[in-house]
């Protein structure tokens, strides 16, 4: 099966369920990776030195370890790991007095102005690397099938979150696609905005007694959605 292939069946998979077809596989991904990495690979030595660089996963990602229900033992020996590899660094134990604080910390000062001092990152989250490289492949997929093939299935899903449409519209490389993603989008947010503005008017005291639907009622939460993504659901 051709890469293509594969990311257009995850395409189609996607878009049978609803909200953003692309944070579904997004998701997918960080969920297979840490799986993988719970159940085998905590101690591999390429992903603990990679790991050790950053201190971690990120926040992100670094939560979702703890929605595997019972694999504990994974996220405690990675971040046993961590907190010594932080510690190691607070303490300059290997090496006194060669680096300063700020340094080994990865501090970066602000100069002049009012900004705020940051850590600056050492890299990126592997986790975020491997969503970002399937989502891609799967952004060309629903870009290169939308028009008479996809458009039907994601407008039914309620179209992309913002992230996922900006990225989308980046790699549309005709103005036909693009226009039919516009669209598709505009009538999905213009239906979101109509079961928000009457789930905002039957609150009013005058109109109480007319009955909250069901689509008004999930409105709120796919708002949420719709700017922000999906995120895997905590215990
Ligand atoms: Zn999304
Ligand atoms: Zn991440």
């Amino acid at each position: 099966m051709s890469t293509r292939s594969a990311s257009y069946q995850d395409i189609v998979r996607a878009t049978e369920q609803p909200g953003c077809p692309l944070c579904h596989i997004g998701q997918k991904t960080a969920h297979s990776y840490l799986d993988n990495l719970l159940w085998g690979s905590v101690n591999d030595p390429e992903l603990r030195a990679e790991l050790d660089k950053l201190l971690g996963f990120c926040g992100k990602h670094s939560r979702q370890m703890m929605t595997f229900q019972g694999e504990r033992l994974g996220v405690a020996i990675v971040h046993h790991a961590m907190l010594k590899e932080a510690l190691r660094r607070l303490q300059n134990v290997d090496a006194p007095q060669s680096r300063s604080l700020s340094q080994r910390l990865g501090l970066r000062k602000s100069v002049g102005g009012d900004t705020p001092p940051v850590i600056e990152p050492a890299g990126q989250c592997p986790v975020c690397a491997k969503q970002a490289e399937i989502e891609a492949r799967a952004l060309d997929a629903l870009v290169e099938n939308l028009v008479d093939d996809l458009d039907g299935p994601l407008r039914e899903a309620g179209g992309l979150c913002w992230e996922h449409l900006g990225l989308a519209l980046q790699r549309c490389r005709d103005e036909p696609t693009q226009a039919a993603l516009v669209e598709l989008q505009s009538a999905a947010w213009s239906e979101l905005v109509e079961h928000l503005g009457e789930f905002i008017r039957k609150r009013d005291y005058r109109f109480q007694h007319e009955q909250v639907t069901e689509a008004e009622a999930a409105s709120i939460g796919q708002s949420i959605e719709a700017l922000t993504g999906q995120y895997p659901p905590v215990d």
